[in-house]
């Protein structure tokens, strides 16, 4: 029997280990640099939680959640997104208590069943952080500010940051209600999810990738000529914020994100160069969500990209992530005594931080030198019986040929190697 790994899902092999090793890393650090610290939630929740935060009609929710029972009937869902899990675990745990800013940061695997193409995975692994505690508009810039310099440090320079507001729920109200308008008279032509979505969550129709539909929205009302007055000096401060930190922008107001908790300040990072699946980042404010899953009303903003996108853009400029490190050294190993004889060493050697190959199944001198040569360790340690009577090894540097014996003791070798 041969098993297949499930479609829209693939395999880290070891070649490739390092890459998501050195973005984990890179951005634990970024977003620490910037006080945020990390948050861990479950991969499944209450499949509630994304119905009452996402939205009913929201395609996250109709179409995409991995949905099951657990023996008990209970209804759980795969995290099909990052924020609500850590919104309820801030409400669920009082994170307001230590501090009334709360800054997190989260990286993991998400699912949804979404047609799967190349930048569109049905797992996907998310890095995120989320703002919790001031509708102060430096934090929407902060935020951005976090990927955009993140993304920049890892030595992207095509990126393209598109910034919207979508109001708050009173302006959006009025503004759902002039696109409601304008789209009527269009309902014969619209696809059969814009129908739906014309009386649900009629934003969404700017949103719809199915092209007669993109024909229509090219002169629908725009959301900017729908902002109150505060939604409007919000929105032009968050602006200044990014011009002081010369983070280049753009307006685009067809930006409404696909979830529906999203107030004020909605942004992508687009890679050109990556085809149907450009944004590398999306995100918003969401100063509705705390309180519509059982917290206070409380503002938040907050941001989620994907890796395998990442990946596919640092691929497309040819950055390169630093490789993992080559062994330090190899053991030569001759005599069947010596083999037993030299394991405390070598695990001495290993557990200290050395990386150390060893290979039990090759036996000859020469079988092991040439393994030596070609594994890439600076040094290959050579014992045999000899040596095991003198306590000593061979110490070669496999780059210059030189070769000392010293003792067999680990605290030297490491020192010998060292200098
Ligand atoms: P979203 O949570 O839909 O706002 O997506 C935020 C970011 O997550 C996107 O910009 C992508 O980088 C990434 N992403 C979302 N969905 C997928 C997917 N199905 N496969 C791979 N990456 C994804």
């Amino acid at each position: 029997m041969k098993y297949n790994i499930p479609r829209g899902t693939f395999d880290i092999l070891p070649e490739d280990s390092y890459k998501w090793q050195f973005l984990q890393d890179s951005f634990r650090k970024m977003a620490t640099c910037f006080g945020y610290e990390e948050i861990t939630t479950p991969i499944f929740e209450v499949a509630e939680l994304f119905e009452r935060s996402s939205g009913e009609s929201s395609d996250v929710v109709q179409k995409e959640m991995y949905r099951f029972q657990d023996k008990k009937g209970r209804e759980f869902a795969l995290r099909p997104e990052g924020t609500a899990p850590v919104v309820r675990s801030y409400v669920e745990n009082h994170l307001d208590k230590l501090s009334s800013r709360t800054k997190l940061f989260y990286l993991g695997p998400m699912f949804r069943y979404d047609r799967p193409q190349a930048g569109r995975y049905r797992q996907f692994y998310q890095y995120g952080i989320e703002f919790i505690g001031s509708n102060n508009p430096y934090y929407d810039a902060e935020v951005i500010a976090v990927a955009f310099l993140w993304l920049n440090k890892l030595g992207l320079n095509n990126l393209r940051l598109e910034i919207n507001s979508v109001g708050c729920p009173d302006c959006s109200a009025v503004y759902d209600k002039a696109l409601q308008e304008y789209y009527r008279p269009f309902l014969p032509k619209l696809c059969p999810d814009c129908v739906k979505r014309l009386e649900t969550n009629p934003r969404r129709l700017l949103d719809c990738k199915v092209p007669s539909c993109i024909e229509f929205r090219k002169n629908a009302p725009s959301q900017m000529d729908y902002l109150d007055e505060p939604c409007k000096k919000h929105f032009s401060a968050v602006c200044d914020y990014l011009q002081a930190m010369n983070i280049p922008y753009t307006i685009n107001p067809r930006i409404v994100r696909g979830l529906d908790y999203y107030t004020n300040t909605a942004f992508e990072i687009i890679y050109e160069g990556l085809g149907a699946q450009n944004s590398l980042v999306g995100g918003g404010r969401y100063n509705g969500l705390v309180e519509q899953i059982g917290g206070k009303s409380i503002p938040a903003i907050g941001f989620a990209g994907g890796f395998e996108r990442l990946l596919l853009a640092l691929e497309e400029e040819k950055i390169e992530l630093i490789p993992p490190s080559k062994p330090d050294a190899y053991l030569v190993c001759v005599g069947d005594n010596t083999r037993l004889q030299i394991l405390p060493y070598l695990n001495a050697l290993r557990t200290k931080g050395l990386i150390v190959d060893y290979d039990p199944d090759k036996s000859s001198l020469k079988a092991q030198l040439k393994s030596a040569a070609s594994s890439g360790a600076k040094y290959a340690i050579i014992i045999g019986e000899n040596e095991l009577a003198t306590k000593t090894v061979n110490l070669k540097n496999l780059q210059t040929g030189e070769q000392i014996a010293i003792p067999m003791d680990e605290e030297y070798t490491i020192n010998k190697m060292k200098n």
